[in-house]
């Protein structure tokens, strides 16, 4: 993509509006502009983050069994007047009525929706256990959104559910899920940790939120230190296999947001404890028949016996994410993208547009890259060494490549690696093949 084509409305000053790092980064980056309080237009690179985001999240839901589909926003009333949620859900839910005077809703959540859309054609234990998706705008009319995208009203979560025979089952769908996020996050550069959590309006006995620790974070938490580098990168994981001895592994240490903190706990771990503030990235439940009984969501068992399904749902805020995401990874110049999130894997900066020998050195270079796949961020503007030097650090990507008229003629070109800020001289071939592994 170059440049001088793109829609990038970067801003040099920090908006007055924006009270955390995230926030300001992604309005001075040019990737979102706001439509009204809590609501957002997805600018070209924020998109492309966005659709990062959600891409990982979808491979890793796909790589348990869990299938994609796609619900709608609007949601009938009538169906929220069955799980009795119409009434409960309070203001945060936004009603509306069509040109019929029919009640309808903007879907904050799908339960019912999805609930309705299995019971329609679940007959036998057969057709257990299912595992859905989908990736959709909520809305909620939250009483404070801000922080940018991190509390919206509309905003995008990855929702599932599971529907399974009993309660034994319904746990080996929870622990699928809950492995999954923990990879999920994993391949975003976060470090989530599974927490011990309320319930909320939602219900059931059985709920871990996910939350990465910012300083910026709206739930105050405390955890056992090691969770701070826990990792699965080194597990191999089998969906099929018994994934409790690995939930247990995270779930025996302690890890709490605030309402499910335990003071003689903490006492107790002395110098391991850590509390900190977190931004909550994911939350699962299990909730039992709460839905499956009021919408009827029955099926057959092995006796021939009718079973209301056992049902669990599990959300990930993908919108909030990219501000979460840059929350954990920025510094004073700007945003630091780990390489899977990253809207463009590299930069060029042309140094000099008003000579020949670098124009083409630069167009050959981007021309090259496209041709193998890759789409680079071509700084071909007429500007500052500067300006384009502070606009690409500012956006983020994890490398540029400069290349300037001096260079070329002793055969070398400049690769920065923008999370250590190290800079190698190397052929501009070796820089190539450098940004194609
Ligand atoms: P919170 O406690 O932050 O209000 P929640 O408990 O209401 O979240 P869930 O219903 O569990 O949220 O939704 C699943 C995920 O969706 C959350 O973990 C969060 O990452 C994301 N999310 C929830 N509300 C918002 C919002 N207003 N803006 C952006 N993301 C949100
Ligand atoms: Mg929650």
């Amino acid at each position: 993509m170059r440049l001088s084509q793109y829609f990038l409305p970067t801003l040099k000053e920090n908006p007055a509006e924006a009270e955390i790092v995230s926030h300001r980064l992604m309005l001075r980056a040019g990737m979102i502009r706001q439509s009204s309080a809590g609501i957002y237009s997805w600018l070209p690179m924020g998109l492309r983050v966005l659709r990062n985001i959600e891409q990982i999240v979808r491979e890793e839901q796909n790589a348990i069994g869990c299938q994609e589909i796609l619900m709608p926003t609007i949601q009938p009333a009538d169906l929220w007047r069955e799980s009795g949620r119409y009434d409960d859900y309070g203001p945060e839910m936004l009603r509306i009525k069509d040109r019929h005077e029919r009640d309808m809703l903007y879907g904050p959540t799908n339960e019912e929706q999805i609930t309705e859309i299995f019971a329609a054609s679940a007959r036998s234990y057969r057709d257990l256990p299912k595992l859905m998706y989908h990736i959709q705008w909520k809305f909620r009319d939250e009483v404070r959104p801000r922080f940018g995208v991190m509390r919206g009203r509309e905003f995008m979560m990855k929702d599932a559910y599971s529907f399974d025979l009993d309660a034994e089952s319904a746990r080996l769908s929870y622990n699928k899920m809950f492995v999954s996020y923990l990879r999920t996050y994993e391949r975003m550069g976060l470090t989530a940790i599974p927490m011990a959590a309320d319930t909320g309006p939602i219900g059931g006995d059985m709920s871990h939120e996910f939350l990465i620790l910012a300083d910026t974070g709206e739930s105050e938490i405390a955890c056992h230190k090691d969770f701070l580098d826990r990792n699965l990168s080194d597990t191999d994981i089998d969906f099929e296999s018994d994934l409790q001895p690995i939930v247990d592994s995270y779930t025996s240490q302690y890890a709490a947001t605030d309402e499910k903190r335990e003071a003689d706990v903490e006492a107790a771990l002395g110098d391991d404890l850590v509390t900190a503030r977190g931004i909550e990235v994911g939350h699962i439940f299990y909730f039992g028949t709460k839905y499956s009984k009021p919408l009827g969501a029955r099926v057959t068992d092995a006796d021939g016996q009718e079973v209301h399904v056992e049902m669990g749902s599990y959300g990930i805020g993908v919108s909030r994410l990219a501000g979460a995401i840059i929350e954990a990874s920025h510094d004073d110049d700007g945003i630091i993208w780990p390489d899977n999130i990253a809207p463009f894997k590299a930069g060029l900066i042309n140094l000099k547009t008003s000579d020949a020998a670098c124009n083409a050195a630069c167009d050959g270079a981007y021309n090259d890259l496209r041709e193998k796949g890759e789409e680079i961020l071509y700084d071909d503007r007429e500007a500052r060494t500067g300006a384009k030097f502070a606009d690409m650090d500012l956006i983020g990507v994890p490398w540029q490549l400069i290349i300037g008229p001096r260079g070329l003629k002793s055969g070398v070109v400049e690769m920065k690696h923008r999370a250590s800020g190290e800079r190698q001289e190397l052929s501009l071939e070796s820089a190539l093949t450098q940004i194609l592994v």
